[in-house]
């Protein structure tokens, strides 16, 4: 059995959880929110740890990490559990498979292990939300890490500061799934009363655990898409994140007026002085934001680099970051 490792007591009879910005509290045979963990008598069991609901190999771009190690062939895995109510109702993998059967356990060292033979240059945690795996993502980070693999997360950063502490100094990647920048998207699209703390995670995986961070917007119609609220968004990307943080806009839905919803996100960012905007097309390149050179391709799911040398457009010579070592950049 597997228990959670952060935790607090509170008194002789309740501890609270963690991992999360829920910060569930357990008395005895309590369930947390996620539905993943429950109290024992020897503390927080988790249902999850090392069950895999998914996993793939395939390049890194799939993901949305495009300014990290371009081209590079990763391993992506996830488990079951979200921190979101919105999540649970969406996602077929919010409960675990009722039957013993259809469940799947992989050893996280054997899951390092594997992504060394099918020559994987990193893995990213993808499906699922990695706070409420804490446990395992920090044992699958710290192996990866240890066999000079790159290491990523897939997340919406609902993770509470300690976890993200826990997994600093073995994280390279964020793809960071922001749902919007009003207590009304994050209410709608989250289920969630207070969604600040996760920009507070964001900014520190950046700053202090010097982590690449590329965000993540799902733009719904008349929900999430106010101007405003779109230039609020922008703005905390660009002077939280830096200006050469890449801005995935997607359509969370079908129709003309999303289409639109899109566009008007495009022009804001591009007005707000954000460097790297990408919309839906297929086969987008990455163009120098100072003189338009082309710096990668990316053509039949195949990104090559073919403009930037040392960090430096091959035209202008000026500076652009991308993530290409393991070593971290101060
Ligand atoms: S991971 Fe989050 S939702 Fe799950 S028990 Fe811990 S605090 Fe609660």
């Amino acid at each position: 059995m597997h228990t959670a490792q952060l935790v607090i007591n509170i008194d002789n009879e309740a501890i609270s959880c963690a991992a999360c910005q829920w910060r569930c509290v357990f008395r005895l045979n309590d369930t947390g929110r996620c539905l993943m963990r429950v109290r024992n008598a020897e503390g927080i069991e988790l249902l999850n740890y090392g069950l895999i609901s998914a996993a793939a190999v395939g390049p890194i771009e799939g993901y949305r990490l495009w300014h990290f190690f371009p081209d590079s062939k990763v391993l992506a895995i996830g488990s079951w559990g979200y921190a979101f109510p919105a999540d649970h109702q969406r996602s077929p993998y919010a409960r675990l498979p009722p039957n013993d059967r259809n469940r799947r356990y992989l050893d996280a060292e054997r899951a390092a292990n594997f992504a060394l033979e099918k020559l994987c240059r990193g893995v990213v945690w993808a499906f699922g939300e990695p706070a409420v795996s804490y446990e395992y993502v920090l044992d699958l980070l710290r192996l990866s890490r240890a066999a000079s693999r790159y290491t990523a997360l897939v997340t919406n950063a609902y993770l509470t500061p300690e976890a993200l502490d826990g997994l600093g100094p073995y994280l390279d990647g964020i793809c960071l799934d922001l749902r919007g920048f009003s207590d009304a998207s994050y209410s709608r699209l989250g289920g969630v009363p207070e969604w600040r703390g996760i920009l507070d995670v964001a900014v520190r995986a950046r700053q202090h655990w010097h982590c690449h961070v590329e965000v993540l917007t799902r733009l719904h119609h008349d929900v999430n898409d106010d101007i405003e609220e779109l230039r609020a968004l922008v703005g905390w990307i660009r002077d939280g994140l830096g200006v050469q943080t890449p801005w995935h806009i997607l359509p969370g839905d079908a129709g003309a007026k999303t289409a639109a919803s899109v566009a008007r996100a495009r022009r804001i960012a591009h007005e707000s002085g954000l460097h790297f905007i990408y919309g839906p097309e297929v086969n987008q390149p990455t163009r120098c934001p100072f003189c338009q050179y082309t710096l990668i391709t990316r053509e039949n799911g195949v990104a090559r680099i073919v403009g930037i040398s040392s960090n430096t457009c091959e035209k202008c010579m000026q500076e652009i970051y991308l993530r290409t070592s393991l070593f971290k950049p101060r």
